[in-house]
């Protein structure tokens, strides 16, 4: 299936670009406080390196703008600041270099801070994300469109976009998040239908780790594989670890991008002659910051196993005599399953580097 994405104006956050057809990007936020440098770093290092390229972080009072110019500093990908309620604290994220802005039309909604925030950003070169949240939508909309609903979240995200326009700010993405998804999907139709604006996509409040990946997936799939959406954040309840994780299984899923090593094993049953899921986890952690456009199987039993291993770049299968490591589709001969991390992981590396199959665009 070949996507026609929605033209979309291009912005750059921090020099990677966003919209205009440019690559979809995978964003996350870090969960500590801010004002803990050391503690954000270590986050947004760890989130960078399961695929984050654009990170986000909350601040919430002016101890946290003020630690922003250190973490920027050592960011490795661009940085993000959200910002509620306090326009002062998106002054001083712009001043501490921030990449990009996100503030919130329910709660910063003065035109004269509208203004001082916008021509600050302007002489930075800096974009501003309007996000717009179902549980934080203004109330005068929500009484005018009878709750919340894509009309009234549209027009949360419109009348934010007008003020910032009337100031010649057009350097913005936008953002309209619900916990619904389906609402997610209807909303997004509808703000790619009536603006140009590079679109950010998420569910909001999705929930942990299963449903919110699930429900996440959902509403992320249908939009992107309408052409809908630059850049995505899967948002997930506690760590957020897997969340940049989970982003790129579905653009992967939807043959949009490929970063990384994808695994697939097989579900298991009375014939698996290996353990399928530990042999997939060490499979999934020898592979852990690798990047490359190639496929592993591990598969239990000789049912399926060697037609997978064909179509798989490298392949363990379970056999009467234990696993065998299936290289292009041909069988190399067995391996131990005690070391199966430190086994996979030299080979992984040798592999990519071989047959050039590195990570695409
Ligand atoms: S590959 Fe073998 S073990 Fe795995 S589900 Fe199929 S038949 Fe069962």
């Amino acid at each position: 299936m070949s996507i026609r994405r929605s033209h979309t104006r291009q912005v750059s956050v921090g020099g990677l670009p966003i919209g205009g057809g440019s690559p979809i990007s995978v964003q996350s936020m870090t969960n500590v406080p801010t004002t803990d440098i050391e503690a954000v770093c270590s986050q947004i290092n760890m989130l960078a390196s399961r695929g984050a390229e654009i990170v986000r972080v909350a601040v919430p009072d002016r101890e946290s703008a003020v630690a922003l110019r250190s973490i920027i500093k050592k960011s490795p990908v661009p940085v993000v600041s959200d910002i509620h309620f306090n326009p002062e604290l998106a002054i001083m994220a712009l001043e501490a270099g921030t990449d990009k802005l996100r503030i919130n039309p329910g709660n910063i909604r003065q035109r004269s801070d509208i203004w001082r925030i916008s021509e600050k950003a302007l002489e930075q070169h800096v974009p501003i994300r309007i996000g717009v949240n179902s549980g934080s939508l203004p109330g005068d909309l929500r009484d005018k469109y009878g709750g919340v609903n894509k009309d009234s979240m549209w027009a949360a995200a419109h009348r934010h976009l007008v003020l910032f326009e009337e100031t010649g700010f057009r350097n913005i993405v936008l953002s309209l998040k619900s916990s619904d998804p389906m609402l997610t999907v209807e909303v997004n139709r509808l703000a790619s239908a009536e603006c140009d604006y590079p679109i950010h996509l998420g569910v909001t409040e999705a929930g942990p780790r299963l449903t919110g990946s699930v429900r996440s997936a959902v509403a992320l799939s249908i939009l992107l594989a309408e052409g809908i959406g630059d850049t995505i954040r899967v948002s997930l309840s506690g760590s957020p670890e897997k969340e940049p994780v989970v982003g790129w299984e579905i653009l992967s899923s939807l043959n949009i991008r490929r970063r990384f090593p994808r695994v697939i094993s097989c579900p298991t049953c009375a014939r698996a002659r290996i353990d399928v899921a530990g042999i997939a986890e060490s499979v999934q952690d020898s592979i852990e910051g690798k990047t490359g456009n190639i496929t592993i199987a591990v598969m239990g039993c000789e049912v399926n196993g060697p037609g997978e291993a064909r179509d798989a770049d490298i392949a363990l299968i379970g056999t009467p005599s234990g696993i065998q490591l299936f290289i292009d589709g041909k069988n190399t001969g067995g391996i131990p399953g005690s070391d199966i991390q430190g086994y996979l992981g030299g080979i992984v590396d040798s592999y990519i580097r071989k047959s050039g199959k590195t990570a695409g665009g």
